[in-house]
């Protein structure tokens, strides 16, 4: 290979030695140092290619250090994790952002053992190499998956006798007349229910770590299903008002009985957390082109630093642990379901006043999205506008609605583009119409999108939020570049945002 495009897969290829040593110390004892870190250390210059490992590298893979620098780490990584090695750190060579990667390593006594692989690019002799650990994290793998097996067989173990005692209670309600050994019945069974609920979930939580959650996907009538399970939940909580909103027919292809879960999730945990209101309301619409489920209570709400974690496994905000039943998964499984059919969620929640969980599916993926307006200074569709001023080369950029990965790439390379031929550097990004998410694009945008700008000309950009606080933590992290070299500041106030641009200076700077 030759060229830049060399660094596509280099660091798994040869190379030659290039030395480096640490501050104020010989090369000796930086070399000793090295070999004494008892964790695979290595080195590749700036495309990549390895010139380096220390001899824990050696003493693992049972082949001298010089040979598996010529060989490079391809020959030694399990055949599954080649690919999305190479795709990952193709990403960082190009990007300069730190490589992270899990992978598997053949051992001088021939098994694979899981390594937690980081590199980080660093200034040496007026360029750039890449240093490198590999971390032996083979222990720790076993263990996740031990227990996620037990999780697994014990859940499954469990639901047997359930469904057991559960068949067995049914009868005896039949035959049981008696007011009070009636209702001792009836308390018995609506725990077996909740008993049922925690096995299935930890069944799912098994299924979806072992990356085998199946899904049948199918066209169905989403707004029947909406009406049947709210009308299945109203039984189910009799002192609730459960309320359906806008009901459009809506047909949608996916798996019915899991979007169903996601569903009963989300008004499940709406009572949960509503301990002194009654009101849950349930809406489905169709905007843009995306399907739009949210659940609204007047219970406890959420404080702002734990929205972004509640979706993830065995979390729970510190105020629900000690006083709400839970195991922390129906989020984290709700959250995979959604993800499978392309979709995503975010929250709007005030602490004491209440939540709206919102989910979001697509109804079409990847749709060209045609311009209204496309002249050499001004762009316009249904997702973003651009306006160029030659005057004092600021772009103003609007965007409206919600946004996914297809919609920000489109919007983003367009700004990219009107940027450069505008000659601008400096932009009012202008967020306050977007609702939602659109997290899926944010390490696009950082790693990305972010540098392409700066090549392109930015030099200032002002970024107003929008009121979703998930969207503002999007934004956040789609400038997380720690080599950016752009001004960008983050505005609430729209006025602020272009005070500051217009002061920096009137014209082109
Ligand atoms: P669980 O309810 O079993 O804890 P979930 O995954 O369904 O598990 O929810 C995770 C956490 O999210 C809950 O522990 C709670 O802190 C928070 N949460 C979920 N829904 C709501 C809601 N409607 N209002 C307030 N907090 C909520």
């Amino acid at each position: 290979m030759t060229g830049p495009k060399k660094s596509v897969n280099s660091h798994l290829e040869t190379g030659t030695k290039d030395s480096i040593s640490l501050a104020g110390h010989s090369e000796m004892f930086s070399r000793e140092l090295l070999n004494a870190i008892p964790q695979q250390i290595w080195t590749t210059d700036e495309q990549g290619i390895l010139n380096n490992v220390n001899d824990q590298v050696s003493r693992d893979l049972g082949i001298e250090n010089q040979v598996i620098i010529s060989a490079g780490w391809s020959i030694f990584m399990h055949p599954d994790d080649l690919s999305h090695s190479l795709a990952n750190w193709n990403e960082s060579l190009e990007t300069g952002h730190e490589y992270v990667n899990e992978v598997r390593l053949r051992f001088a006594d021939g098994y694979y053992y899981w390594h937690l692989i980081r590199a980080k690019r660093i200034l040496h002799n007026q360029g750039y190499i890449w240093v490198g650990s590999n971390t032996n994290i083979n222990e720790q793998k076993a263990n996740e998956s031990r227990k996620d097996e037990f999780i697994s067989i014990a859940s499954h173990e469990l639901k047997t006798p359930l469904t057991a005692i559960k068949g067995f209670t049914q009868m005896l309600s039949r035959q049981i007349s008696e007011t009070k050994a009636s209702s001792f019945l009836h308390r018995i069974t609506s725990q077996l229910e909740r008993l049922e609920k925690l096995i299935a979930d930890l069944m799912d939580v098994s299924k979806i770590n072992a990356g085998k959650m199946a899904f049948n996907l199918a066209e169905f009538d989403f707004s029947k299903m909406l009406r049947e399970t709210v009308a299945g939940l109203q039984q189910v909580y009799p002192k609730y008002q459960l309320i359906l909103q806008d009901q459009a027919p809506i047909h949608f292809k996916g798996d019915q009985f899991r979007l169903e879960q996601v569903v009963q999730n989300f008004v499940a945990n709406a009572v949960k957390y509503s301990p002194d209101a009654d009101l849950v309301l349930i809406k489905a619409t169709l905007e843009q082109d995306y399907l739009i489920v949210s659940v609204t209570d007047y219970g406890i709400g959420i404080k702002p630093e734990h929205l972004s974690k509640l979706f993830d496994r065995y979390y729970r905000a510190d105020n629900s642990s000690a006083r709400f039943e839970g195991l922390g998964l129906g989020l984290y499984i709700s959250a995979d379901i959604i993800k499978r059919h392309g979709g995503s969620f975010w929250i709007e929640s005030e602490q004491g006043k209440g939540s709206t969980f919102h989910f979001k599916l697509p109804l079409s993926v990847g749709q060209t999205i045609l311009p209204e307006v496309k002249i050499p200074d001004r762009y316009k569709d249904k997702y973003i506008s651009i306006k160029c001023n030659n005057e004092n080369g600021i772009m103003h950029v609007e965007w409206y609605g919600h946004q996914d990965m297809h919609s920000v790439k489109h919007g983003g390379k367009l700004m990219i583009e009107y940027l450069r031929n505008n000659r601008c550097s400096k932009v009012f990004n202008d967020n306050r119409a977007v609702l939602g998410t659109w997290s899926e694009a944010s390490d696009w945008a950082a790693n990305v999108w972010l540098p392409l700008m700066e090549l392109a000309g930015l030099r200032h950009f002002a970024w107003v939020f929008s009121a979703s606080a998930f969207s503002q933590l999007s934004a956040k992290k789609s400038v997380e570049n720690e080599e950016a070299t752009s001004d960008v500041r983050f505005f609430a106030n729209a006025e602020n945002a272009w005070q500051w641009l217009h002061a920096l200076s009137p014209k082109k700077s």
